[in-house]
């Protein structure tokens, strides 16, 4: 990647990773194939022992997927990337690949549903424990590292209340602890965030959501130094949860327009912020790039921009809150988020719906509360569609 260490990111987003084969083919190429021919029974034997670099079996790598993984890695600023088949199992090959029985890991409370879940219901019958600790006090990461504290992990924003984690002072407890920072920079992507600059040492991506930006294919990815990711790769090209080829070249061709759609979403993002902050049956809007987000500084600082998600809280609760989804006409009420179409979500009665409302209470989720994933329609648009049920 050494031609591509001087270029911008929208650049890096349509040029990095490109691999031609002997056709010279301009855009790149979806290699459909399970495995790789050898020239000789010698050849395949020093593959298979790993003397001499190349493709084997598509479980390990495949071109398509390879081009996806350096373009990605490029963005990111990472010595490499290693590409899986969703968010979820990106994760999993992280903890596989770097943890073993006997390790605890210290983890954000604001985290995904999903994410959660493999921690507590997963990983822990494997010996691994983990301790939960608050977004944004840096006090509680250090407070809760044990001797045997291998891994922090957090999300920043926060879904869905936006909370921003200080990625430096957290990255900087992590190192003096011998512990490892990932840091799944889902919501921001490159474009808005590289948490490797900042101290972390592994980012996780759900590509589901703005690499592919459109709502069609599931993937993720692991990113960090080579040494460092060596057993999550073992990890991949044994137990197999790899991207497919074909995903892999809609990511690619999602990454050539990541830096205008970002752009765009967050643009839109905060013009209906500043929207919703005006409607009076609004009673608290959560976006960073509002300057009344209580860690607007920080976030400016860490993030190019607020970024594509917004939440508010309604006043009158639940009703209030499902009036307002069941009102909309364009907007789509769907789990996804980061598409070119705009979704919106309960987070109470969906996403959190699985823990107890005490513990939705402490965690800031009311029942009046929305989630908007902002899209690329025109605004108007977007907020005639809410005014209907804030009426
Ligand atoms: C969606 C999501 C994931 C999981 O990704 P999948 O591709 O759905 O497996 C992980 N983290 C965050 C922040 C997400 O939004």
């Amino acid at each position: 990647m050494s031609d591509f260490e001087n270029y911008q990111p929208e650049t890096l987003a349509v040029r990095a990773g490109t691999e031609r084969s002997q056709f010279h083919e301009h855009s790149e190429a979806m290699f459909l194939t399970s495995s790789f021919v050898f020239d000789s029974a010698e050849q395949a034997a020093k593959r298979f022992i790993g003397e001499e670099p190349g493709n084997i079996y598509a479980r390990f790598t495949n071109p398509t997927v390879t081009m996806f993984e350096q373009r990605l890695a490029a963005l990111e600023g990472a010595e490499q990337c290693i590409a899986t088949a969703s968010g979820m199992s990106a994760i999993l090959a992280a903890c596989m690949g770097l943890l073993k029985a006997g390790d605890h890991v210290v983890a954000s409370q604001s985290l995904f549903g999903a994410t959660v879940n493999l921690f507590n219901n997963i990983l822990k019958k494997f010996g691994i424990e983990t301790t939960y600790v608050s977004a944004t006090d840096v006090a509680q990461w250090r407070a809760a590292v044990c001797p045997n504290t291998k891994l922090f992990f957090l999300e920043t924003p926060s879904n869905p209340l936006t909370e921003i984690s200080d990625i430096a002072s957290i990255s900087a407890v992590a190192k003096e602890c011998g512990a490892l920072l990932a840091v799944d920079n889902c919501f921001c992507t490159p474009i808005l965030q590289q948490p490797l600059k900042l101290g972390a040492d592994i980012v996780i991506h759900s590509a589901t959501k703005y690499i592919d930006g459109q709502g069609r294919v599931l993937g993720g990815a692991v990113l960090g130094g080579k040494k460092l990711l060596e057993g999550v790769y073992g990890f991949l090209r044994t137990a197999g949860p790899t991207m497919s080829a074909f995903n892999a070249w809609v990511f690619l061709k999602g990454l050539e327009t990541l830096k205008l759609r970002m752009d765009a979403h967050s643009a839109n993002a905060l013009q209906l912020a500043q929207w919703l902050e005006q409607q009076p049956n609004v009673a608290r809007v959560f976006y960073p790039g509002l300057p009344s987000h209580p860690q607007h500084a920080l976030a400016m600082t860490q993030q190019k921009s607020g970024g594509g998600i917004v939440s508010f809280e309604v006043k009158g609760g639940k009703d209030a809150a499902w009036r307002v989804i069941d009102s909309t006409k364009m907007v789509s009420v769907t789990a996804n988020l980061g598409d070119t179409r705009t979704t919106i979500t309960h987070p109470a009665s969906t996403t959190h719906a699985r823990i107890t409302p005490e513990a939705r209470a402490a965690a800031g989720i009311s029942d009046g509360l929305i989630r908007i994933a902002v899209g690329l329609e025109a605004v108007v648009d977007i907020q005639n569609d809410l005014a209907r049920g804030l009426a």
